[in-house]
C-alpha cells in the first residue's frame, strides 16, 4: 500500500475514533489508536508514523525485533519515538525480548508469564506494564483467563517476588467472531464492568470491524490493522 493511501486511511480512522469517542461522551484523546503493523513492512510503519501514528502493535517477537532493527538502522524517528505494543500471545522464553522494549504487553493470561516478565523487568531495572487478556467467549482456540478467574490471577501476580517490577493496568479481549460490530457490544460492556470491579483503568478492545462500538463502551486502546494498512498477506 502506498504512503499516501496509508495516510488517507489513517486519517479516516482517526476521525472515526474521534466521533465514536464523542458519542460515548469521552474525549478523543482518552482513546489510544494502536496501528497494528503485523505482517506489514517497516515502510508501512514509517508511512503511518509520518502521517501521525505514534502507537504500533505487533504480534510476533521476531517480527517486532527485525522491524525495530530496520527502522533504527534507517534512522527513522519511528524507532525511538513510537510506542510499541505487544498484542500477541507471548511465549515465556521470548519475554526477555519485549521487556523494556514495549510500552504495554496486552495479553498476559497466566501467573508464570507474569513471573517471567517481572523477573526480566527486575533484572533490566525497568518497570513493565501489562494487561490481562480475558477470554469472554470460552473459546479454546484463544488465550485469556476466564472472567471469573481474573481476581485470582491478579492476587497470584501481586504475590510474586518481583511483583513491584510489573504493573497490571487493565484488561484486553478479542471477542468471539461476530456477524456485526453491534453483536460485540455486550462483550465490550462486560469487559468494562469487569475492569471497573477490579479498579483497572485500561481497556484494550476493538479492532477494524468493531472499534467504534468498543470506544462507545469505554475502550482506552483500540487495535486497528486492516483499516489502516489494508489486507494482510495471506499466511503461508
Ligand atoms: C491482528 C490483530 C488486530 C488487528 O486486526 P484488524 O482486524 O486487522 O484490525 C488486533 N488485535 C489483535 C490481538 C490482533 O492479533
Amino acid at each position: 500500500m502506498s504512503e499516501g493511501s496509508i495516510a488517507a486511511r489513517l486519517a479516516q480512522v482517526v476521525e472515526r475514533v474521534a466521533r465514536a469517542a464523542e458519542r460515548g461522551g469521552r474525549k478523543p484523546d482518552a482513546v489510544t489508536l494502536i496501528a497494528v503493523s503485523k505482517t506489514h513492512p517497516a515502510d508501512a510503519v514509517r508511512a503511518a508514523f509520518a502521517a501521525g501514528a505514534r502507537d504500533f502493535g505487533e504480534n510476533y517477537v521476531q517480527e517486532l525485533r527485525s522491524k525495530l532493527a530496520e527502522l533504527t538502522s534507517a534512522g527513522s524517528p519511528s524507532a525511538s519515538e513510537a510506542r510499541w505494543h505487544f498484542i500477541g500471545r507471548l511465549q515465556k522464553n521470548k519475554a526477555k525480548d519485549v521487556v523494556g522494549r514495549v510500552t504495554l504487553v496486552h495479553a498476559v493470561d497466566d501467573v508464570e508469564l507474569a513471573a517471567v516478565l517481572a523477573r526480566r523487568a527486575a533484572a533490566a531495572g525497568v518497570s513493565q506494564d501489562f494487561l490481562l487478556e480475558v477470554n469472554q467467549g470460552g473459546e479454546a482456540s484463544k488465550g485469556g483467563v476466564a472472567p471469573d478467574g481474573v481476581a485470582r490471577l491478579l492476587d497470584a501476580i501481586a504475590a510474586l517476588p518481583d511483583a513491584r517490577d510489573v504493573r497490571c493496568l487493565g484488561l484486553m479481549s478479542i471477542p468471539p467472531p461476530a456477524q456485526a460490530a453491534e453483536d460485540n457490544r455486550v462483550h465490550f460492556r462486560r469487559l468494562a464492568t469487569l475492569a471497573r470491579t477490579h479498579g483497572l483503568a485500561l481497556l484494550s478492545m476493538g479492532m477494524s470491524d468493531d472499534f467504534e462500538v468498543a470506544i462507545e463502551e469505554g475502550a482506552t486502546h483500540v487495535r486497528v490493522g486492516t483499516s489502516i494498512f489494508g489486507d494482510r498477506p495471506a499466511k503461508v
